[in-house]
């Protein structure tokens, strides 16, 4: 081999410390390696979730801690097989399994097969979805995509968005958005203009909306008060009369309604707000409507309850997390806004990435329309599943956890020991346990106890959460396969506990008072 002309020297051997670190760079000279680390860890999965018994071996962090605390990080096992199997006894052994059918807690759902085989590709390949030079046929899959989901939320061909990672930068995007078009409406371009008008913005949006909608608020640098809480009426819906009275009310003192946030599928209730006359409000005013369909957007592809989500076509912006009603795994979410050219207020140029004369090429750089640079190339996961079980898949899964939580609201509602809240229009179901009237007071701490020590034995898992300042228990029902059998079984466990704990607390009482 010649280089200038010059004979180069034949390469020396590498020392061993290299030649070794090298055998794990994934490429070429180690498909065969790569073959065979992925088959030991999806059998090392796949052997787990058979053998399973409960959602959660109840292991507390305290038990846990340690183990990974031993682990020496500066000592390497060296081949997969040896982590693998210390992996196994740290983390998979003890994991939290959301495919197992008594897992009734979170927002967390069974993932399907089709999205797997897409992480899998997606994570070996690496694209990063910022640039069309990191991507190429990556880009247009996740534009396909984002033109899909507009579709079936009923936007019109001007519509856009993004692949995010998650719900809650889902809302950061949409309100950013919805901020600088405020400033863009009122003329404010100047440092000064915009100083001024900042703390004068108002997102609504009901109490039983989802906290990042704040947590958002306060990032964009908007006043502790910028966010209003609008009633909502019995069946914890927005009430609309209350929101057109509160958008008089911010008008009438000068304030301008920055977004309304709608939310189609509130996290504790399942509610839905009623979309087309929220957009009515909205309308009126020339306000942002924010439709926040994190855990409703599963609606967008059922067969029997699509109607539910009517009005949704008229929002300004929509998010989708695919990683809660679309049976994806973590993270898959999208934003979605109905006139395309709204994402160009998020848009800069870097001239070592998307140079502008990029965009006049209409060379497709994700990164103008991102909060993200480097960015994963989640949508294969949803194109895989589309591509392999479809989209009415996907819906007739959803669907079924739906009658899922008619069932448990009904099982909940004739059982004495129970009291139900309203009745979710998706898949959760909040309750309480009721003790007798002499032992009303202890309702609260029996509800607590019941949701740990159920967790604890390992034999179900449900979440918490208050209403009116009381604990309750909730089912989020994401499992198609959980049947009614599995609810009463946990229903009977969790009775069991809360008894027991009046029982404990009435002798304690008892020997206290030397009764
Ligand atoms: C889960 C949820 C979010 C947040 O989504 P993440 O993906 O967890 O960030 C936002 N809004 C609603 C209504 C949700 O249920």
């Amino acid at each position: 081999m010649t280089i200038d002309g010059k004979t180069a020297q034949a390469p020396r051997v590498l020392p061993s410390p290299s030649a070794e670190a090298r055998s794990h760079l994934f490429g070429d000279r180690t498909a065969d390696a790569y073959r065979k680390a992925l088959a030991l860890g999806v059998d090392a999965v796949a052997s787990r979730v058979t053998d399973v018994r409960g959602p959660f071996t109840g292991i507390s962090p305290d038990a846990l801690a340690p183990e990974i605390e031993q682990v020496d990080l500066d000592r390497p096992l060296g081949d997969s097989a040896a982590a693998l199997a210390e992996l196994e006894r740290l983390y998979l052994r003890d994991a939290v399994y959301f495919h197992h059918p008594r897992y009734l807690a979170h927002l967390n759902c069974p993932v399907v097969v089709p999205a797997l085989l897409g992480e899998a590709v997606l994570s070996a390949v690496n694209s990063s979805l910022d640039t069309w030079d990191q991507s190429a046929g990556a880009t247009l899959i996740e534009r396909r995509l984002i033109d899909w989901t507009a579709g079936r939320i009923g936007f019109g061909l001007d519509a856009d968005g993004i692949f995010t990672s998650g719900g809650t930068q889902s809302n950061l995007h949409a309100l950013v958005l919805a901020r600088e078009e405020a400033f863009a409406r009122a003329g404010a371009r100047s440092s000064e203009a915009r100083q001024a008008l900042l703390p004068r913005l108002r997102v609504l949006a009901s109490g039983a909306a989802h906290f990042s909608v704040r947590k958002s608020a306060k990032m964009l640098g908007l006043p502790m008060e910028a966010v209003v809480s609008v009633d909502t009426t019995a069946d914890r819906r927005m009430d609309v009369t209350a929101l057109r009275r509160e958008v008089d009310r911010l008008r009438a003192e000068g304030l301008t309604v920055m977004a309304v946030v709608a939310t189609a599928g509130t996290t504790d209730f399942g509610s839905i707000d009623p979309l087309a006359a929220v957009a009515d409000v909205c309308e009126a005013v020339g306000a942002w409507l924010h439709v926040d369909a994190a855990y409703g957007c599963g609606l967008l592809v059922s067969p029997t309850r699509r109607h539910l989500l009517e009005g949704v076509e008229r929002a300004d912006s929509v998010t989708v997390d695919f990683h809660k009603s679309f049976f994806q795994p973590v993270s898959s979410s999208a934003l979605v806004v109905r006139d395309s050219r709204m994402m160009a207020h998020a848009t800069y140029y870097a001239d070592y990435l998307n140079p502008a004369r990029m965009a006049e090429r209409r060379i497709p750089n994700q990164v103008d329309k991102s909060l993200q640079t480097t960015r994963r190339f989640d949508a294969l996961k949803l194109w895989m599943t589309l591509r392999v079980m479809g989209a009415d898949g996907v819906g007739v899964l959803f669907d079924e956890v739906l009658d899922l939580a008619v069932a448990a609201h009904e099982m909940l509602a004739d059982d004495p020991r129970f009291e139900v809240v309203g009745r979710s229009q998706l898949s959760t179901v909040v309750f309480r346990y009721r003790p007798s009237e002499e032992h009303a007071h202890l309702a609260d701490d029996a509800n607590l106890h019941a949701r740990e020590a159920l967790a604890t034995s390992g034999e179900g898992m449900v979440a918490g959460t208050r209403v009116d300042g009381r604990h309750f228990l909730k089912f989020t029902l994401l499992n198609p396969r959980t049947t009614p059998g599995d609810i009463a079984y946990v229903i009977d466990l969790l009775a069991g506990h809360a008894e027991q704990f009046v029982e404990a607390a009435t002798a304690a009482g008892a020997a206290r008072d030397g009764v």
